[in-house]
């Protein structure tokens, strides 16, 4: 537990459910991006958490940005981060948010289809374009499946298209999946990605961009590797693919940049079973699924609890959000287990909660008000 959250929960005693986010731990991460990536451009996933008083510090910072929307890059400019630092990345878009961005100053745009493409050629003329490749998202415990990017062939060809419809055609992007754990998925797709550059090479487009997305993971229950190694992987394929001329680098850290920046703070409502004998007991939580734990569907990330008897006897539980629908599950398969002490008015700590948890939360399901934040 980080201790300047920590005295921050002891010392304001704010209501619950509430996110508290160190903003000088973002600094520090984005430190250990640096120092592990020197050669990288860093965008900063802005969906990750949008919360202006980050922006602001990574903007300082020297940051440039990742932005889905036309209101998150309004969000980056107003935390002063400049245009030209800001890329569009969202290979679906609409072509009046292209429009704006372009007419705002926006130059670096994703796609990862031919609609799309013309989409930037008509709204963004001339802007610099990336096109996104589908790539193995094994080892990921958030993955992205196949709705974003397209096989190494078509984008090939669409590169050429984006030249020819008078675009830049910049460079090529994947994304491994979120929390990915294993250094090889980034290697796999350096060497794809490579095989993209000399092929259009010979066909007479010079690509000058490499974007390996986001994707570098946070230490929930289980350990993961270091930030040192994805780097020292991801260099040693760039090394091995593009010898000494290396394309530019860009990545797109989401959740490590602020994952373990944040703490939830909740209050347990019940403690129960389903029968005497039942060795277990349902924890309810005043925070679940639609509180802004979206990310446990289907136990795919699984945080951390603190309680106030840490290291007193436990047992097996199933912990549950408030709310009146049978999906507000958090975990029943993960092997949770919880002191036996715990019971309602405890309060209990969510660890590393301080990426995808604030904008997933709903408006006011069952009544109860999206998650308060507080920036420390
Ligand atoms: C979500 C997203 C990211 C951030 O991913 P993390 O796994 O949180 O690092 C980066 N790039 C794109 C295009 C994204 O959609």
């Amino acid at each position: 537990m980080n201790p300047k959250i920590a005295s921050y929960l002891r010392d304001h005693a704010p209501a619950t459910p509430c996110l508290v986010l160190d903003v000088d731990r973002v600094e520090q991460n984005y430190s250990r991006l640096k120092a592990a990536m020197p050669l990288a451009r860093v965008y900063y996933a802005v969906k990750a958490n949008p919360a202006a008083p980050i922006l602001d510090r990574l903007s300082g910072l020297g940051s440039s940005f990742d932005a889905a929307s036309w209101e998150e890059i309004q969000a980056c400019l107003e935390a002063g981060a400049r245009a030209a630092d800001i890329s569009f990345g969202n290979t679906v878009k609409k072509e009046s948010a292209i429009k704006a961005a372009f007419a705002a100053g926006v130059t670096m745009f994703a796609f990862d289809s031919e609609p799309e493409l013309r989409k930037l050629a008509r709204s963004a003329p001339g802007a610099r374009v990336y096109c996104r490749i589908l790539v193995e998202n094994k080892g990921a415990e958030w993955p992205l499946s196949r709705k974003f990017g397209c096989e190494a062939a078509m984008a090939k060809e669409l590169m050429v298209k984006a030249a020819a419809w008078g675009l830049d055609p910049y460079g090529i992007s994947f994304h491994v999946g979120s929390q990915q754990t294993q250094t090889g998925a980034y290697e796999a797709a350096i060497a794809r990605v490579a095989m993209i550059f000399t092929d259009l090479k010979d066909a007479g487009i010079n690509l000058r961009m490499v974007n390996l997305g986001g994707g570098y993971p946070v230490r929930y229950r289980a350990e993961v590797p270091e930030i040192d190694a994805f780097g020292d992987a991801i260099m040693g394929a760039m090394t091995e693919h593009f010898g000494n001329a290396l394309p530019e680098m860009v990545i797109e850290p989401g959740r490590f940049m602020v994952g373990d920046a944040g703490v939830v703070s909740s209050e347990v409502v019940l403690v129960s079973r389903k029968a005497e004998d039942d060795p277990v007991r349902w924890v309810y939580l005043d925070i679940g699924r639609f509180g802004g734990l979206a990310e446990t569907e289907g136990e795919s990330i699984r945080y951390e609890f603190r309680t106030p008897y840490d290291g007193a006897a436990e047992g097996p539980v199933t912990i549950a959000g408030p709310t009146c629908d049978s999906t507000d599950t958090l975990y029943e398969k993960s092997n949770y287990r919880l002191p036996m002490a715990l019971d309602a008015g405890d309060q209990v700590q969510l660890l590393s909660t301080g990426a995808y948890v604030t904008t997933y939360a709903s408006q006011a399901f069952n009544g109860f008000r999206p998650l308060a934040e507080h920036y420390i």
